[in-house]
């Protein structure tokens, strides 16, 4: 069977945001249509201890709600902080590792405080002094148990392994011996598998793309998520199709809304009376033009000094989507996706379609719409669907590029 995941999410406890429900999150999977969703967080002990209490299993490794289909797989993002002989600067790379069961969530927070890690906040730091220091610990997660996956998260972003901040080459500098253990990568929302593919080192690795979000809304759940063909709805299944590559489709942000795609500085820094971002002629010393100091590498220009032309990959399959409630708010000309006039064309098309995945994927859009919602938004879901739309400015140093729907 073929299942939609989106398995990298944050609760609460990962700071900037309030306390996220569980049974929001399950609502607005129902009406994305994903199936399995990544808690989030779950190394946290308050949020092991929130998910246990709400969640009971329904198949191996998969939890719900009482009463409700939605399901939930035991995942958290940790962030390896190491010093690499070759490397000035300390290598600080996002990962997320995926669980199978509760018991595994125990011995790694037991790892975590006989290595002296502070476990106190949704996204943990997991320290060492030295790489081959890292390379054992990656080892002792390991091998807690056979279905424990810890997956380089948005590789290309500042914060990711192949980020402009830690300037590697190749995988194996920071991971040595432990690379054959690294079988999945996740895109991120700057990058996609077109930009990504003819990266050497990732080649024969699994895709995977997440909405890394961090609340219950409609235009963050699922905005981006792999699907992917299952023997069984459950944790090892899922994990071995993963590490099978049995993906078929992700769907990504276009890369250029992404907050890391360009060079650049925002107007709200220091020294700042206007954006400055760069598609070509990047200074060679990254120095900003308007304030004088040193801007992070976009990912566009990271991802073409890793290509390799001659690199051969393998085909993928992937779509370029914009949240839904995003496109009605954009026909409407209106700046809130939480407007009222968007919420209700929003679920009259949910009375029409079983999901948003469903309709993207939909071949009838056109028909079905018709009638029901003003042409000015099915003109723009249908342009979407067929990837007539761009962002201008893109994006560039935390900022999202601005959506443009049917412009070209
Ligand atoms: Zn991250
Ligand atoms: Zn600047």
């Amino acid at each position: 069977m073929q299942i939609a995941v989106d398995l990298h999410s944050h609760s609460g406890y990962a700071g900037g945001v309030g306390q996220i429900e569980l049974s929001d999150v399950s609502r607005a999977m129902k009406l994305k249509g994903i199936d399995v969703f990544g808690t989030g967080d779950c190394l946290f002990p308050p949020r092991t201890e929130e998910l246990r209490k709400q969640l009971s299993e329904v198949s191996s490794g998969l939890f719900s709600l009482s009463h409700d289909p939605s399901k939930f797989l035991l995942q958290t993002e940790v962030i390896f902080s190491t010093k690499l002989a070759h490397k000035k600067n300390k290598t600080i790379a996002h990962h997320l590792i995926f669980f199978p069961d509760y018991i595994s969530i125990y011995k790694m927070q037991k790892l975590m405080k006989k290595w002296g890690m502070k476990n106190t906040i949704g996204r943990p730091f997991i320290t060492s002094t030295e790489q081959p220091e890292m390379e054992e610990q990656l080892f002792e997660i390991r091998n807690i148990h056979p279905l424990i996956e810890v997956v380089p998260a948005h590789v290309m972003t500042p914060d990711g392994i192949f980020g402009s901040k830690n300037d590697l080459d190749e995988l194996i500098e920071f991971y040595g011996s432990f690379l054959p253990n690294i079988r999945i990568i996740e895109t991120g929302l700057s990058a996609d598998p077109a930009m990504l593919k003819k990266i050497p080192d990732l080649k024969k690795l699994t895709f995977i793309s997440n909405s890394d979000c961090h609340s219950s809304a409609l235009n963050r759940i699922g905005r981006e998520f792999t699907m992917i063909n299952v023997e069984d709805a459950d944790y090892p299944n899922i994990i071995d199709s993963l590490r099978k590559n049995k993906v078929s489709l992700t769907a990504e942000f276009n890369p250029a809304e992404g907050r890391y795609f360009l060079t650049g500085h925002r107007a709200e820094r220091k020294d700042h009376t206007q954006n400055v971002f760069f598609k070509e002629d990047i200074p060679a010393d990254l120095i900003c033009p308007e304030c004088g100091r040193k801007m992070f590498l976009g990912v566009h220009q990271r991802c073409k000094q890793l290509q390799d032309i001659n690199c051969k990959p393998i085909p993928r399959k992937f779509m370029h989507l914009v949240p839904l409630v995003e496109v009605i708010a954009a026909s409407m000309d209106m700046k809130s996706v939480t407007s009222k006039k968007v919420i209700q064309t929003f679920e009259t098309i949910m009375n029409i379609f079983p999901s948003e995945i469903a309709l993207w994927r939909s071949d009838r859009l056109e028909v079905l719409l018709d009638k029901c919602i003003p042409p000015k938004t099915i003109n723009r879901i249908l342009a979407v669907q067929s990837g007539d739309f761009i962002f201008d400015p893109p994006g560039f140093d935390g900022i999202y590029g601005k959506l443009k729907i049917g412009v070209f």
